[in-house]
This record gives C-alpha cells, structure tokens and sequence, in this order.
C-alpha cells in the first residue's frame, strides 16, 4: 500500500470517529479542530498530509521540525505543542503560529519580548496539570487566576484557551475526569473574568483518548500516530 492511500484511509477513519463523538455529545463538527502532529513522521509525510487537506501542523521540538516548517511555511498553520525552554523561545516565536505549552511567567516575559520585537501577538494556550501527576508539566489549577492576572499586561501574548495532557498509561475513560476538569477550569475562570477576554479554547486529546476529549468539550485535538502514523520511534 502507498503511502498517500495509507494516510487518506486514516485520515477517513480519523474523520469519522471525529464525527461519531460530535454526535454523541450533541456538538458540530467544525467547533473541533485537528492538529496533525508530525513528530514521529518525515518531512515528506508532512508535506503529502497538507497535500492532503490537514491543514493545523503540531510539532514539539525545533529542530525536528525545521525541515518540516521550511517546505510548509505559508501552507500549513504551525503549533508548538512540546514543552518550551526559555532559551529556544527566539526558534519558536514568528515561526510557529500558536504555542499550548504556556506555563510559567518566565516563557511568558521572553515570548513577550521576542513578539514584540518581531511585531506580533502570539495565541497560546496555559498548559495546565489537571491531574496533579508530578511528571506532568504545566500549572497546578489553584496557580491559575495569579497567572492570568500576571499575563495581562504582556500584550504580545493573547491568551485563547487551555492545554492538558492526560496522565500517561490511563485509558480513555480514566482520562476523563482530566478533561472535564479542564473544561470546568476554563469555565470558572472566565466566569470571574481572570483572563480580561474570555478564552475559549481546550486543547486536549491524543490518539489514545480524542473522542472521550471531544465529548468532553475538546476544540483543538492533538493528533500523531492515529492520523499520520509513525515512522522513527521517538
Ligand atoms: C506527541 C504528542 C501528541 C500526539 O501523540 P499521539 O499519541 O501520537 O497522538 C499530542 N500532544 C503532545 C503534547 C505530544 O507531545
């Protein structure tokens, strides 16, 4: 089997669990946006599934995705998905188009510069640790209002929503609670106007676990090797 055949029938299939989880929980289809993230796959995968129709690209490191980012730049909208040093803020920002993995007012104070420096205001998502995992990054829920507060004056960064990644090893409806947890979060923030403007964005959801996401209010789903497939181990 080719690999364009390959990647259209998971692309088919993917489309229609996708679908399946919109109706069962009662939302539309197009309030659910799909990252196809590329980490596991080469350049040319990512350039035959944009040929293809994917349209959002998620990548989380620089360098592997260079490559990727320099045939695509333009045709492909870019996340940065992967947890962000400090240092390598000044890959990042003017190249990819939102960033999920918000999470300590240090990254926040250098994107703020970088951005303003290059004259641009870059959405992002706080990465938030829904389930209290200690290998998880991202902010604790109780530090959230205090970040909000601290990010107000940056206005370089447009906060659109939050980000979870569910705790490794759990099954789909162990992650659950995550996801609503996340989705509860967003709501009671904006309910006390934490953020200014109201976010209205949850990025959550992977192969393993993207339509329990979905039905739990998933606007922007992450997706690898259940979409692209997976090529290196990694
Ligand atoms: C790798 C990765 C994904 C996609 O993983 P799959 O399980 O292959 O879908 C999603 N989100 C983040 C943050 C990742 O690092």
């Amino acid at each position: 089997m080719n690999a364009a055949v390959g990647l259209q029938d998971r692309m088919r299939e993917v489309e229609s669990r996708i679908g399946e989880a919109c109706r069962r929980s009662g939302r539309a289809r197009e309030d659910v946006n799909v990252v196809a993230v590329t980490k596991y796959v080469s350049a040319e995968t990512a350039v035959l599934a944009v040929t293809q129709g994917i349209r959002h690209i998620g990548e989380n490191r620089w360098p592997d995705s260079e490559e990727k980012w320099r045939q695509l730049q333009g045709q492909a909208v870019f996340h940065f998905i992967g947890s962000l040093q400090t240092r390598k803020v000044k890959d990042v920002v003017g190249r990819f188009d939102y960033i999920h993995s918000l999470d300590r007012l240090s990254l926040a104070e250098e994107i703020q510069k970088r951005a303003a420096a290059l004259g641009i205001v870059v959405p992002c998502f706080v990465q938030v640790n829904v389930s209290g995992e200690a290998s998880k990054h991202g902010m604790q829920p109780e530090e959230l209002p205090g970040f909000a507060a601290a990010l107000r004056p940056l206005d370089r960064i447009k906060p659109i929503g939050l980000m979870t990644m569910a705790p490794l090893e759990s099954g789909p409806e162990e992650t659950r609670p995550v996801f609503r947890g996340l989705r509860k979060l967003r709501d009671e923030l904006n309910a006390r106007e934490a953020f200014g403007e109201p976010i209205t964005e949850l990025s959550m959801g992977m192969s393993g676990d993207f339509e329990v996401a979905i039905e739990e209010g998933a606007t922007w789903v992450r997706l690898g090797s259940v979409l692209v497939g997976r090529e290196s181990a990694g």
